[in-house]
């Protein structure tokens, strides 16, 4: 038998007889040289795994003899074990316009939850410990006074996300009995959270009043009877109607509500913690304002405006909380350490207000000046266009980008960036396309957006250039091969 790299021709194609077995893979210098960094069970693995696709490709005749190469398989194997070692969950940076971006993390923390999550995580914590006491604590306790401190509740509790704060509170409440839901109301929040669907979930029966554009106090009040347990109000966050409209506030439905001594219940999705409109930003309803008008029971999700980590927050009266607490559920859907350290050290940045738009990154983002974003792009335009020429002509442009997970939807951050335009008018779809796909398969991906024949980097969310700058030269390689 000749020895594989012997067979090499060029052109040539490979037979199975050219491969080496594992075990002689294995004992090559560069063979041990991985098993001696990653072990026997990873490269052995990643060994017999490879060897198996070669030897197909042998089979059917498409394998190069140049692959067979001892140096192309050594190559080839420390790749794969690269590439089965190498994260799925990346950094990128998020040029799409959209700060809270939910298919991107949504929220970024600020640097005092990231180091609380850090120094809470590296070793034993009182998450259910009373320290005065030496007694057995309770997770909610971590971040109840503060909540209760910022919303004005009497109580709260927090679980894994939103959608569990819904589930729970709907469940706790209302199992096997009705609540009642505007039609202009029944949302469909995305990833299967439809409030029609989430009720059946909860056990309790959707009685659906009012039409989609209008429903009045009537409406709720001809509908409440034996069975009901709940009204509730759930924030149209992803959506507006907008026209001929009426809506029942929550002042208005705590009325109705309490006169027959039921519970009204509020939705809020997104539940800013602060009133937007002092920072230039379109009104969000708070949690503060909800309870201020009556609702026993707010809900709303910790990483989108609050701007911390996946959250369900859970605030209201103390019976209400109280019976949402105990609900066995509740201990299914329990919030992890993890994030409960990242809530702490987020909520406690509202305790200082005037440093709040410095120290949130969320609020930092939303807030940060047109004017600021657009000479961070006239700084950028020139590397840029080197990176991309010829293919590519490139344009500092105002855009127009957005809150994003589905809070406000309708309203627009005036932002700017860098438009990036095809030369040639010819193929320019594809051009567009790849550009796209090159952007994303830097080592840290560009996320950008493509519109109006153009792809779209809005720099809001570019707080540092610097690691968009080191790319650019593998950009242009890319953009070249
Ligand atoms: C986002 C949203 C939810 C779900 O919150 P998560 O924290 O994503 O689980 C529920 N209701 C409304 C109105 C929302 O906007």
């Amino acid at each position: 038998m000749r020895a594989p790299h012997e067979s090499i021709v060029d052109g040539s194609k490979a037979t199975p007889k050219d491969l080496p077995s594992i075990d002689r893979l294995l004992r090559g210098a560069a063979g041990q040289a991985l098993v001696a960094e990653h072990g026997h069970t990873l490269v052995a693995g990643e060994a017999r795994a490879l060897l198996d696709a070669l030897r197909e490709r042998a089979v059917a005749g498409t394998l190069d003899a140049g692959e067979v190469r001892p140096a192309s398989i050594d190559a080839a194997l420390a790749t794969r074990i690269g590439a089965r070692l190498a994260p799925r969950l990346l950094r990128v940076l998020n040029l799409t316009g959209t700060v809270i971006h939910t298919n991107l993390g949504r929220a970024l923390l600020a640097d005092s939850a990231l180091q609380h999550l850090l120094a809470m995580m590296a070793g034993p914590n009182n998450l259910e410990y009373d320290i005065a006491s030496g007694g057995r604590g309770d997770r909610d306790s971590i971040v109840e006074e503060l909540l209760t401190t910022l919303t004005g509740a009497q109580a709260a509790t927090v679980v894994n996300n939103n959608a569990a704060a819904v589930l729970l509170t709907i469940a706790a409440l209302a199992r096997g009995r009705e609540v009642i839901v505007s039609r202009g109301e029944l949302v469909e929040i995305g990833g299967a959270f439809r409030m029609p669907d989430v009720m059946a979930a909860a056990g309790a029966t959707l009685v659906e009043v009012g039409t989609t554009n209008r429903t009045h106090p009537r409406d709720y009040e001809r509908a409440i009877g034996e069975r009901t347990a709940l009204l509730m109000k759930v924030h149209t966050s992803n959506y507006a109607v907008q026209g001929f409209t009426s809506a029942v506030d929550e002042a208005t439905l705590a009325g109705i509500a309490h006169a027959r001594g039921l519970p009204v219940a509020t939705d809020l999705g997104s539940g800013a913690l602060v009133d937007l409109t002092a920072y230039g930003l379109p009104h969000e309803p708070t949690p503060q304002q909800m309870l201020a008008a009556g609702c026993d029971v707010v809900t709303f999700s910790g990483d989108k405006l609050l701007g911390g980590p996946q959250a369900g927050l859970i605030v209201g009266t103390k019976d209400a909380i109280a019976r949402i607490r105990k609900f066995p559920m509740k201990r299914a859907l329990r919030m992890s350490k993890l994030p409960l350290a990242a809530l702490e050290a987020t909520l406690r940045l509202y305790l200082r207000p005037e440093r709040l738009a410095q120290d949130l990154p969320t609020l930092r983002l939303l807030t940060r000046p047109a004017a600021d974003i657009r000479a961070l792009a006239e700084q950028l335009r020139d590397a840029v266009a080197a990176a991309v020429a010829p293919r590519f002509d490139i344009e500092v442009v105002e855009l127009l980008g957005q809150i994003g997970s589905g809070s406000l939807p309708i309203d627009r951050l005036p932002s700017a960036g860098l438009a990036l335009a095809p030369t040639a008018k010819k193929g320019a779809g594809r051009a567009l396309d790849e550009l796209a796909a090159a952007l994303r398969a830097l080592p840290l991906p560009v996320i950008g957006r493509i519109a109006e024949d153009r792809l779209l980097l809005d720099l809001r969310c570019l707080e540092d250039a610097s690691p968009f700058k080191a790319q650019l030269a593998a950009l242009r390689e890319s953009l070249r091969s």
